[in-house]
């Protein structure tokens, strides 16, 4: 990536997780460009909008049912409003530390407890239950104090936007005992994960089926689209009108070729093998750095999406772990290795792509050792 000064960095932040591809995937350009030559919008369904609908399902192998839309904002609030049509109930469960877009039900401040912006009606975070993540028992629990008030339970099934903690062993198996037990939809808000994580994303890596998932980012290789994807018996309510979901450019013709071109690209050419091992090589050269320099940078998560802070090296596996980082100083950091050419996010994450090769692992490497040597940490 190289700014308006020509400075060239090795980008791990791909655009906050969709260039998983890399930047300006030829394919997926030409893709989409073709099918834009001859128009972009119809207002109904186009082929590739079906075309698009049917690699999704084929890849997830459980989904029956798609709809797209443009942001993991909206998808997610489609799951929200399709579950509470399919049960008649209102309330949704969701965790600390998890991010499901901007909108007024879902986001929340850094501690979690109130609303995260101006003028957003913190009084919608009320129609849903918070509990910690990780943690079976606190949903077994919530669901027997509410029951039959819950319509949902929502989370990412790996908490790539607080740490990239990964579910512990058996407990994404018992929260979809616990959701069918209880006639709650369990939905995977799989924005970050799908088609990342695997293709068939979270819910392939470790086997458990949701109700519902929502997808994008690494589903379109860069372009705006966003997806819901669902079983028919849930999802067919959309159809019949029963459930509204509406949007001027939902399904446009761009957004349906980027799905089909990055999806094919997946499945012929699986990326996931050679970003996997590119992750892992740079975790453990970025502790052998952290050694080398006597700096506490830690890392954890998976490789293809890697959370880096300071901080002792045990694992954390629930969100509240997170405050035994310094997280700010990581921040800090994050900066100091832009002016070396490193491009991260502040927050910890840091992307792989099917762009990463030998040579951007040497010269990431190579930058981050310059920068821990003349700057510190
Ligand atoms: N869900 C998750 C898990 C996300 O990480 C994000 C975006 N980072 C969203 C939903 C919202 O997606 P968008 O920014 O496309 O609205």
């Amino acid at each position: 990536m190289w700014d308006v000064d020509g400075n060239d960095y090795v980008d791990y932040l791909l655009g906050q997780g969709p260039s998983f591809l890399g930047h300006a995937n030829a394919t997926v350009n030409q893709a989409v460009h073709d099918a834009c030559g001859d128009g972009m919008l119809y207002g109904n369904s186009h082929v590739l909008e079906v075309e698009a609908a049917e690699r999704i399902c084929s890849a997830l192998g459980w989904a029956e049912m798609v709809r797209l839309g443009l942001t993991g904002t909206e998808s997610v609030q489609a799951a929200l409003r399709l579950a509470r049509a399919a049960t008649g109930r209102r309330r949704f469960i969701r965790f600390e530390g998890h991010y499901h877009g901007w909108l007024d039900n879902v986001l929340v401040d850094a501690a979690g407890t109130g609303p995260a912006s101006a003028g957003q009606v913190g009084a919608q975070l009320a129609d849903s239950v918070v509990l910690p993540w990780n943690d079976a028992e606190a949903v077994a629990a919530a669901l027997a104090e509410h029951h039959g008030q819950i319509a949902a339970l929502i989370m990412e099934p790996i908490m790539v936007n607080a740490g990239t903690i990964e579910p512990r062993p058996g407990y994404l198996q018992r929260v979809r005992e616990l959701c069918t037990e209880h006639g709650v939809v369990l939905i995977f808000d799989e924005v970050i994960s799908g088609f990342r994580v695997a293709l068939g994303g979270a819910a392939a890596r470790y086997g458990v089926t949701p109700d519902l998932a929502t997808y994008g980012k690494a589903m379109a290789g860069g372009w705006p689209v966003a997806a819901l994807a669902g079983h028919a018996h849930l999802m067919e309510r959309f159809g019949t009108g029963e459930v509204n979901h509406s949007g001027t450019f939902n399904g446009s013709v761009m957004a349906a070729a980027a799905v089909v071109a990055t999806i094919d690209l997946l499945t012929s050419d699986p990326p996931y093998e050679r970003i996997a091992e590119h992750g892992t090589a740079l975790m453990a050269g970025l502790l052998e750095l952290a050694d080398k320099h006597q700096v506490p940078l830690r890392v954890q998560g998976v490789p293809m999406a890697f959370h880096a802070s300071f901080g002792p090296r045990e694992p954390v596996t629930d969100h509240r772990e997170l405050r035994n980082l310094d997280l700010a100083r990581y921040a800090r950091f994050a900066e100091v290795l832009a002016g070396y050419g490193v491009w991260v996010a502040g927050r910890g994450i840091w992307y792989v792509s099917a762009a990463h090769g030998p040579r951007e692992l040497a010269t990431t490497l190579e930058r981050v050792d310059d920068a821990l040597n003349e700057s510190g940490a």
